[in-house]
């Protein structure tokens, strides 16, 4: 009875496994895996069984004591007005201890300016090339393994607490949560629509409150979550994005009383008191840790989906230019059993390199190959170097052609940073740049003509990265430790 129970469960994840495709074999020894497990998959549902995607409901024992996840999200953040990374204004005293307490990122990238695309990438650790979630409104497909996706055969349990109606649950982001809490109550909204970006918003309400969203998530945290079982849970907060409307208490010590608050430096101190709103309620939300006694065995991440522009490019918002003030993002990752408190890396990272470290910090098995990012958890203990030259890649979606203010866009862009060069291509714009970040941190000096030769150069890895990583399907390993364990025991995986 035992032994049939196990089979089909085995046979479920056989069939999610089947359902994710394998892609672009990036290491032969993972490829060979892959396609070894994927045989098995195929001698199991021999039989006639009808292939259908598992319920998302499924409870599977815990295998074993793990720590917590909590992923926190911050809408809109520039790294570069958060205090921990040295911006003039006490805007993020709660990041700065968190970052004392743990790893700080000083060079850390969102792969695109969108609020969705960017999630995507969080929890499925595809670039956005890949996963296609390329603009708000889109579906993020079926086929793509979100994070809860892969710990839910471990026994975790997820949670999800999102606070703009982009990342609403019809848009695909909510595939494995046991628990999505995307509800925007209009007596909580501050950014009264009824249309955005050419969808409908529902009640007219686009985002809610920090304190709201804080609050739920204590909630869950608090009366709703199972003590006995693991968990992983995302918190987006959307207060720093546009409008900036902090409650008063915050603009008042960004901005002077009496000031016009229409003005450029009026609006940037209204959006950093956005950010430092979010900063206390992100302080709430850690006490609440405390509070539980889970904040020692609980991997907190914390990071922004994308930046934005302050007009450094001239133009105000995000989503249309992938300059670093676009993309350069905190990201901190705190978890005293394993990380030492206290470190800050140079090297640059982006967020597929988010799914293969939690794992690898939860001590799944991380294959090497199987995933875009790369696995951090190493350099995080300490046991491992980061790759100073590493390439960072980047990527706006396609527009038709309009105006974002006094911007016109029209086709895609891609980037690519390596060292201290950093090349960005639009070909319907006709946009060829080069910048050396060391020299010029603001973009401002094209030196494309100056040294074709290094342009030419990130362009070979920038095509190279595209042909590798365009509309792949990932391929990702939903097994349990027990499960691999089975399969290897029967000859069908290394
Ligand atoms: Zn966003």
């Amino acid at each position: 009875m035992e032994s049939d129970k196990h089979h089909s469960r085995l046979m479920e994840k056989v069939r999610l496994a089947m359902y994710s495709r394998p892609f672009v074999c990036v290491a032969a020894r993972s490829c060979r895996r892959i396609e070894l497990v994927t045989v098995a998959l195929m001698l199991f549902t021999v039989g006639g069984t009808s292939c259908s995607r598992p319920v998302a409901q499924r409870e599977y024992p815990v295998q074993r004591d793990f720590p917590n996840v909590l992923l926190i999200s911050i809408d809109t953040t520039r790294r570069d007005h958060c205090s921990t990374y040295g911006y003039q204004r006490p805007t993020t005293p709660v990041l700065d201890e968190l970052g004392e307490q743990g790893a700080v990122f000083d060079l850390a990238y969102a792969p695109i300016a969108t609020t969705a695309p960017s999630h995507a990438t969080m929890l499925t650790g595809c670039y956005p090339i890949s996963h296609r979630l390329i603009k708000n409104g889109l579906t993020l497909d079926d086929d793509y393994t979100t994070l809860p996706e892969m710990l839910r055969p471990h026994g975790f349990q997820s949670a999800a607490v999102v606070s703009a109606f982009v990342l609403d649950s019809k848009f695909g982001l909510a595939q494995g949560f046991d628990h999505y809490d995307d509800e925007i109550p209009p007596t909580e909204t501050t950014w009264k629509r009824d249309e955005l970006q050419g969808l409908t918003v529902p009640q007219g309400s686009v985002d809610r409150r920090a304190d709201f969203t804080s609050s739920r998530a204590i909630q869950w945290l608090r009366s709703q979550r199972n003590p006995e079982r693991p968990f992983f849970m995302l918190v987006h907060y959307f207060a720093p994005h546009f409008p900036y409307v902090p409650p008063e208490e915050f603009a008042q010590r960004f901005v002077p009383a009496g000031a016009v608050r229409q003005s450029m430096r009026e609006q940037v101190g209204l959006y950093d008191a956005e950010i430092a709103y979010t900063d206390t309620e992100i302080g709430r939300l850690l006490k609440e840790l405390e509070t539980l006694q889970i904040d020692q065995n609980t991997i907190v991440v914390l990071t922004a989906d994308h930046g934005e522009g302050l007009k450094q490019h001239g133009y105000m918002f995000h989503a249309i230019h992938i300059y670093e003030e676009a993309v350069r993002v905190p990201l901190i990752i705190r978890y005293p059993p394993q990380i030492p408190a206290g470190r800050r890396f140079a090297e640059p990272v982006e967020f597929t390199d988010l799914v293969p470290t939690l794992l690898d910090l939860l001590e799944i098995d991380v294959p090497a190959g199987l995933f875009q990012g790369t696995n951090l958890a190493g350099a995080l203990r300490g046991e491992a170097e980061l790759e100073p030259g590493r390439a960072i890649f980047l990527h706006r979606r396609h527009f038709s052609g309009l105006y974002r203010g006094n911007q016109f866009v029209k086709g895609e862009l891609f980037g690519i940073r390596k060292g201290d060069w950093k090349y960005i291509e639009g070909k319907e714009e006709k946009l060829r740049q080069l910048f050396n970040l060391q020299d010029d941190p603001l973009e401002r000096k094209n030196l494309l003509n100056q040294y074709p030769e290094n342009a030419q150069r990130l362009v070979q890895l920038l095509e190279q990265w595209r042909r590798t990583n365009y509309n792949a399907k990932p391929a990702l390993n939903y097994m349990t430790d027990e499960d691999i364990r089975k399969l290897r025991s029967l000859g069908y995986v290394q």
